[in-house]
This record gives C-alpha cells, structure tokens and sequence, in this order.
C-alpha cells in the first residue's frame, strides 16, 4: 500500500508546485501588463515586518506625461485604523492601490510604511507586508479550501478553516454537496462575485499581512453578501491598518477617516458623521446612493 501511497503523495505535491507557479505566472504576466520597470534599489533595506502605518507625502503621478492623474497627494493611515478613498470613476483610487503596491514609482513626493520609503525596500518584503483583496478574484480549478489555503500555501487545514469562519464563508460552505472539497471554479462550482471577495478575504487573513487593501469589487451587490462582506472586512479591519478603495458608500461608514478624490485630488477629508454634516460632495454622494437604493431593493447602488 505504501508503494502506492508515497507516490500518489508525490504527485499531490508536484500538482500542487505546478498550481503555484502558474498562479504566480498569472500574477506575473498581470505585473508585465502593467509595467515591468520598477526594480529594487541595488542596497534596498527590508521593510520592517512590524511596520504598519501608511504614509502619502505629496505623491504626483501620471501614467502618460501630458496627463496628471494623481496630484500631491497626501494622508496618513495610523496603525490599526482604516482609511477609506471614495470618489468618481476615473478619479484616481485604483491608481493609489497600484502606488503602495509600487507597480509604479510616483513622478514626485514619498510613500512610506512605517517610515520607510517604499522605493528603498526590497518589492518582495514590501508585498509580504501588504494584503489585498482585489476586485476580482482569481479561482483555480480546486477545492475551496484549496483555493483559500492560496493565501499561504504552508497553512494548516485548522488555519484554513479559522481564516473560512472570520471572512465569513463557513454558512456558505456548509451549504455545498462536498463542503470545503466542493470543486470550483470555471470546471467547477461557480461562485458569485461577493462570494470570490469572501475567499480573497479569506486568503488575505491567512497571509497574515498587518496592511490591508480592499479594492471593492463595482458590480452590484445583493444585500446579503454585502453584509456578509461588510462583516467580514470588519472582522479584518480590528487587526490591520486598512484602506478601502469603496464603491459603495456603505463600506466606509464606519472608516476613521474618509478621503473624498476628484480628479486625483483630495477634495474633502473626515469621517462619514463630520462629512454629511458638511453637506458638500460627500453628502451629495450619500444622498443620491440613498435614493437609488431606495428605489432599487435587491441590488445596492454602487458609485460610479
Ligand atoms: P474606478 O472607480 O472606475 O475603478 P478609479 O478612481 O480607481 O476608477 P483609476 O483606475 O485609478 O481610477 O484611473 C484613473 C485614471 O487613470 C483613469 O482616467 C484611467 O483611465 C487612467 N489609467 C488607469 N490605468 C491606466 C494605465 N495603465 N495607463 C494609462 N492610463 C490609465
């Protein structure tokens, strides 16, 4: 038996070596799609894994030099606190996440962790120090555990299943014919969109990174999953610095701070309270999400 067994468990770990390694050509070939260019510095430190607040100190960026996208930027994320960026499609919010990530260098101004400057640290330390959960995910042809164990591929399956139960999956799961080792993807179950963000969530708590990226997905919602991803990144924020890049106004609620970007500037600052009572921008949003999801039941309104 053990003749069988030792080499079927080989095949596991070769299958499982193979899945990663294309996980990371996809990642790879979405990097060489946005822009190879950034290289360590030759005497890059590594980012200390403590390090857990967020700096933008005057940051300017354009992806073309004829169009500015994001100018002099500036906020800071204390540990443990959660930022949240709101504003129109095109002002610039995935562009902020692209930054920290340093898929590109800002033309001018300094990003910092823990007062670091990111563009001195290794990109490797930088990326082990930042979790994000996209705005779509990436499901492989596996087992949803499997797919959640992605996070960190050394995880424990008791690990597996705590990271299930805080991204609120676990009710989900115990609905499906075979549980956790019920197949998805596209040869698989199909999952619906708030659904994969649970499983990004989930691998995002598995990784363990102290800074956290919320990049919401734009697609409507239905109100359940929407709570459920509500809860689920609540549970996250209690132990990491976050930044929400929302779409729907409802996700940052709740957020210490509050940046209101217009074309790449910050055109309002304050929490969700401070800024209805200004009754400018913000409120504007507010009001006109809140009557379009007065009229719609199922589905919230999102931003843009
Ligand atoms: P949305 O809410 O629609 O996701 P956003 O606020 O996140 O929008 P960004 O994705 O940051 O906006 O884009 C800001 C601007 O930069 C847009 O005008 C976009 O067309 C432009 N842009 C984004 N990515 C690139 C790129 N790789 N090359 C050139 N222009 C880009």
């Amino acid at each position: 038996m053990i003749q069988l067994f030792m080499p079927l468990g080989f095949l596991g770990f070769v299958y499982r070596e193979i899945k990663g390694s294309m996980a990371n050509i996809e990642n790879m070939f979405k990097l060489l799609a946005l822009r190879p260019a950034v290289v360590d510095a030759p005497d890059a430190q590594v980012l200390d894994s403590t390090a857990n607040s967020v700096s933008f100190d005057n940051v300017s960026f354009a992806y073309q030099e004829d169009r500015p996208i994001l100018n002099q930027l500036s906020f800071t994320i204390e540990p443990g606190k959660k930022l949240a960026i709101v504003g129109a499609s095109g002002a610039g919010k995935s562009t902020i996440v692209k930054l920290l990530f340093r898929f590109y260098d800002p033309s001018s101004g300094t990003i910092r962790i823990g007062g670091q400057d990111i563009s001195q640290v290794t990109q490797h330390s930088l990326r082990e120090q930042v979790g994000i959960v996209p705005q779509d995910t990436v499901l492989f042809n596996d087992t949803l555990f499997e797919n959640v164990r992605y996070g960190r591929v050394d995880a424990s399956r008791e690990e597996v299943e705590n990271a299930i139960r805080l991204a609120h999956l676990d009710a989900f799961i115990a609905r499906l014919p075979d549980g956790g080792d019920t197949l998805v993807g596209e040869r698989g179950l199909k999952l619906s969109g708030g659904e994969k963000q649970r499983v990004s969530i989930a691998r995002t708590i598995l990784k363990g990174s102290p800074i956290l990226v919320f990049d919401e997905a734009t697609s409507s919602l239905d109100s359940r999953s929407e709570r459920a991803i509500l809860d689920s990144l609540a549970e996250l924020a209690r132990e990491h610095t976050s930044l929400v890049i929302a779409h729907r106004l409802s996700t940052v609620v709740d957020a210490d701070q509050i940046l209101v970007l217009d074309q790449g500037e910050v055109v309002e600052q304050g929490t969700h309270t401070e800024l209805l009572r200004r009754g400018a921008k913000y409120a504007e949003l507010w009001q006109a999400q809140q009557s379009r999801a007065a009229g719609e039941t199922a589905p919230i309104a999102v931003l843009n």
